[in-house]
């Protein structure tokens, strides 16, 4: 049987590979983006309560109420933002599937997404699924800003979607105030939509604040806002998120989400629900928390031939090896891990026009000393 891919160009994500390698090469893992400290111990204990209690079954569609009130609560309290539990937010197994949940539901074959390079890898794949088209705006050279002038050079009557992401995977950085508000200048000129990728949303550091659309009333009304529980309460693997929209677009929101996972893990809802209840303040300590491991990373690095400006936000930094070898970045990721032990993540392969740049991305969400270890062997390259 012939059977043609309808991602010809799509392989197995560089997350995974580089974390395959580092351990078969027993390197230290700062490549795929996890904590190697494990979540709060009420978060787990209530996850085993809720099972041993026989909540087992089928969650409601949108997810549990106990969980969407106080995701409510919370986006409230840092935000600012009245959200209904009941048509605004839906849980999703994944900040990854209510991504694509959305990306489905509103792309239709011929419609152009502006994307900006690097972009995290799982947009193209789902716009292209949905016969849409990815427009690469690459993201400028050296504070990977976004240049508002590019962005409305690249709109055509084609396009129907924007996505952004803040605080920014790879790159660190965190759209401001100015962003946001020429972001919704040209959503509401030109009468797009929005997807907002924000599951970084609390590890901004250095005073910056992060901004969500929905802080943006006009922007709020065309935008898909995207969070993650995984990178908030250090359970990547739980794999639970979710999305926030006006009613209108949640409800296109769930017609497919019913049909793609349907729902998201009962006790895992019933236990954040429990934690966000009795934490409210955890989400608020984390950018002390994270801006202390980047401090420790870099303070490490300082005498390493490694140039970087500092991470404003998500748990990666990146950093320049220009002044070591002139190697591609996939490449030297990869001979690094094998001989130096020490896995990071090439940037190249976000971009569809990789820039001249050696760069790579290392997660710091790791026990301090992982880091220092790390940080002596970056020292010795
Ligand atoms: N967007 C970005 C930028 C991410 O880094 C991640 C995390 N891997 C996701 C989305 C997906 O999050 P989740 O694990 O909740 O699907
Ligand atoms: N988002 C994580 C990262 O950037 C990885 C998630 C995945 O492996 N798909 O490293």
């Amino acid at each position: 049987m012939q059977l043609e891919s309808k991602l010809p160009r799509v392989g197995t994500t560089i997350f995974t590979r580089m974390s395959a390698l580092a351990t078969s090469e027993s390197a230290i893992n700062l490549s795929q983006g996890y904590p190697d400290f494990d979540a709060p111990g009420a978060l787990i204990e209530a996850l085993g309560r809720h099972a041993a209690q026989g909540h087992n079954q089928y969650a409601p569609m949108a997810g549990v109420p106990a969980l969407r009130e106080q995701i409510s609560a919370q986006l409230q309290r840092y935000r600012g933002v009245t959200c209904d539990p009941d048509t605004e937010i839906t849980v999703v197994p994944g900040a990854t599937e209510g991504i694509f949940c959305a990306i489905t539901a509103c792309i239709r074959p011929g419609d152009e997404v502006i994307v900006f390079d690097p972009v995290y890898d799982s947009y193209e794949p789902a716009i292209e699924l949905a016969g849409g088209t990815a427009v690469h705006v690459p993201l400028t050279a050296h504070d990977f800003a976004i240049d508002w002038q590019q962005v409305r050079a690249a709109i055509t009557p084609r396009t129907r979607m924007i996505m952004i992401n803040t605080p920014h995977n790879p790159c660190g950085s965190v759209l401001s105030r100015q962003d946001m508000l020429e972001l919704q200048d040209i959503a509401e000129h030109h009468d797009l939509l929005v997807n907002s990728d924000e599951v970084y949303e609390h590890l901004v550091f250095d005073g910056l604040e992060h901004l969500s659309v929905l802080q943006f009333e006009s922007l709020r009304q065309r935008s898909f806002a995207h969070f993650s529980f995984g990178k908030t309460f250090s359970v990547t693997g739980w794999k639970t998120g979710y999305c926030v929209a006006p009613a209108r677009l949640s409800e296109e929101l769930r017609k497919v989400h019913q049909y793609v996972a349907f729902v998201s893990v009962t006790p895992v809802q019933l236990a954040l629900a429990d934690f966000m209840r009795e934490q409210p303040d955890y989400a608020g300590e984390l950018g002390a928390f994270y801006q202390n491991k980047r401090n420790l990373f870099l303070g490490a690095l300082k005498d390493s031939r490694f140039t970087f400006s500092p991470s404003q936000g998500s748990y990666f930094q990146l950093l320049n090896y220009s002044a070591i070898t002139t190697e591609l970045d996939t490449l030297v990721s990869e001979r690094w891990t094998r001989e130096n032990k020490i896995a990071s993540i090439p940037i190249s392969v976000f971009y569809a026009e990789p820039p001249q740049q050696s760069v790579l991305r290392f997660c710091f969400a790791k026990s301090d000393s992982v880091l220092l270890q790390a940080a002596e062997i970056l020292c010795r390259i």
